[in-house]
């Protein structure tokens, strides 16, 4: 692998570590703020980005690369409301999005057709990812500072289910 890729990789695996610390952070703040809907959604969340870094590390093993694991950057502790807890998740999914686009640009140029096969499934989850931090939010402007809403928002969140990425079975 060239080393220009192998680099990138690296720092997408850390990019998925310091997103999965991100979503951790922001799941302790609102179940210690009573939000369990929200707490929960966002610790499946958490569990969702470390597979996504081992999803990388596994491909880094199988093609025989290095790699190197970098500092986990601080996260924000706290949040002014709801709002703007999903505001920022959704700022931080569309900066992945601008990561995973640059990785597979680089791959497209060095003709990596292995690394370009497994961006495809990133810049898929992207979308996903995208779209239901983007519905959340919707739903969250719309309720606005209607408090019995959001309570019952809330609850709704408690349903998601976190099932293991395809691509680590
Ligand atoms: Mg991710």
């Amino acid at each position: 692998m060239e080393k220009k890729i192998e680099n990138a990789i690296n720092r997408q695996i850390n990019a998925e570590l310091w997103s999965a610390y991100l979503y951790l952070a922001m799941s302790l703040y609102a179940e210690k703020n009573g939000l369990k809907g929200v707490g929960h959604w966002m610790y499946i969340q958490w569990k969702e980005e470390l597979d996504h870094a081992r999803i990388l590390e596994e491909f880094m093993i199988k093609t025989g690369s290095n790699i190197e694991l970098q500092t986990i950057d601080d996260v924000p502790s706290s949040w002014d409301s709801i709002h703007e807890i999903f505001k920022d998740a959704f700022i931080h999914e569309q900066q992945v999005t601008y990561m995973i686009n640059r990785l597979m640009k680089t791959a497209l140029e060095e003709e990596d057709f292995a690394v370009v096969s497994l961006m495809h499934l990133f810049v898929d989850e992207q979308v996903e990812e995208e779209h239901s931090v983007r519905n959340i939010l919707n739903a969250l402007n719309m309720l606005d500072n209607d408090t019995a809403a959001i309570y019952e928002f809330d609850k709704e969140l408690l349903e998601r289910k976190y099932t293991p990425s395809k691509l680590l079975r």
